[in-house]
């Protein structure tokens, strides 16, 4: 069996875990912690990062930085993970969904403008797959409209648009390093914050309300309740596993998008075939490989692509239910469509890509895709 995905240990691991353990230091904040935010400062130039129990916890505490209250709309796609939406509702915020483009299954940025209203606050983007959209152009609707823009870059670490990374273009970003993704502590996520008037209001917010950091620095005598915050640091014990990921990212990265070319190579006359579309790559961007994906032309030959695989050992998954007709918020989003979100819900498909899979599954996933697809049917 070939599973969708499997988390990789890069090896050290355990020799980091089991130090910050024996350290007696294990709640956050802790010397792996500041080397992990010490690392994305420094590669990615950002102004100044903090870790998260979670991207989604990332987003609430961007949410909160920028006050959003009951009464705000914020613009966000329907083709993407509830963590986008759930934090915005929970500040009592209407989201307003975006349609995906033709082209890719991140939002189409030209329908942003249409979408904004006197009590649009902020714009929510989403790079589907480690694709950047083009986020250039929305960080200038942005700040036309004097909007926040924060980014959800959950799957985009180490992607790049214009050789700058896809977390430096919102005012706010949240990473995530849940199981699934590139880079993983089992649970984790990073607050990027490229705007500096929010870096000491969100170090009280991720730490209860309080001005504890302060305190603990020498700055003040005793701390205090500042702010309404909550708790979003995650344990050392986590940064731990994960510097010994970050440790290793060059070469987890290269593996990853190995894979992905060959992917994209050997399933490439599918599409000249025109029986599958293969992802669309921008110009001028660089991507990080977290998805393999492509669309198929019904739901119907999904289904049944999903069921072969299945059948001949290969773990294949579709992705998002759109939000827009999600159980929970399809009243409120009423009956404006979004044909494009509805497709790729339907068509689009997911081949496992994960650091350990050999050449042979590589090519085991391409032949019975070749197979699948070059069989006539009936
Ligand atoms: C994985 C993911 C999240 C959630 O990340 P967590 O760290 O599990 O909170 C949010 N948004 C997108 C687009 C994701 O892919």
């Amino acid at each position: 069996m070939i599973p969708f995905n499997k988390p990789h240990l890069t090896g050290k691991e355990t020799e980091y875990v089991n130090d910050a353990i024996n350290s007696g230091k294990i709640a956050g904040d802790g010397k792996y912690t500041k080397a992990c935010e010490a690392f994305f400062e420094k590669r990615y130039g950002f102004a100044k990062t903090y870790l998260t129990t979670s991207c989604t916890h990332a987003i609430e505490l961007a949410a909160l930085l920028i006050d959003i209250k009951t009464g705000d709309e914020v613009i966000i796609p329907s083709y993407t993970f509830v963590s986008s939406a759930n934090p915005f509702i929970l500040r009592g915020a209407k989201v307003v969904f975006v349609d995906s483009s033709a082209k890719s299954p991140s939002m189409d940025v030209d329908l942003v403008e249409s979408l904004i209203t006197p009590f649009t606050k902020a714009i929510l983007a989403v790079h589907y797959g480690g694709i950047p959209c083009d986020i250039k152009k929305l960080r200038t609707i942005a700040d036309k409209h004097n909007l926040f823009l924060i980014v959800d870059a959950a799957q985009t670490l180490d992607s790049y648009y214009h050789d700058k990374p896809v977390g430096s273009f919102g005012h706010l970003s949240a990473f995530s390093f849940h199981e699934t993704k590139n880079i993983t502590c089992g649970e984790g996520g990073l607050l990027v914050i490229n705007d500096e008037r929010f870096i000491e209001r969100a170090e009280i917010l991720r730490e209860k309300g309080t001005n504890r950091s302060s305190f603990i620095r020498g700055k003040v005598s005793r701390y205090n309740w500042v702010d309404a915050g909550s708790s979003y640091i995650p344990s050392d014990i986590l940064a731990a596993y994960l510097l010994a990921q970050l440790e290793c990212i060059d070469e987890i990265q290269q593996r990853r998008l190995a894979i992905w070319k060959k992917y994209y190579l050997l399933l490439n006359t599918l599409q000249t075939q025109k029986k599958i579309k293969l992802p669309y790559l921008p110009e001028g961007i660089k991507h990080n490989a977290h998805t393999f994906y492509f669309i198929c032309d019904s739901l119907q030959i999904r289904q049944n692509f999903i069921t072969f695989m299945s059948q001949n050992g290969v773990q294949v998954q579709f992705h998002y239910m759109c939000l827009h007709n999600s159980p929970f918020y399809k009243d409120q989003h009423g009956d404006r469509e979004l044909p494009m979100a509805d497709h790729y819900q339907n068509c689009l498909v997911r081949l496992p890509l994960f650091y350990d899979m050999t050449e042979d599954d590589v090519e085991t996933v391409t032949k019975l895709t070749l197979r699948f697809f070059n069989t006539p049917k009936t």
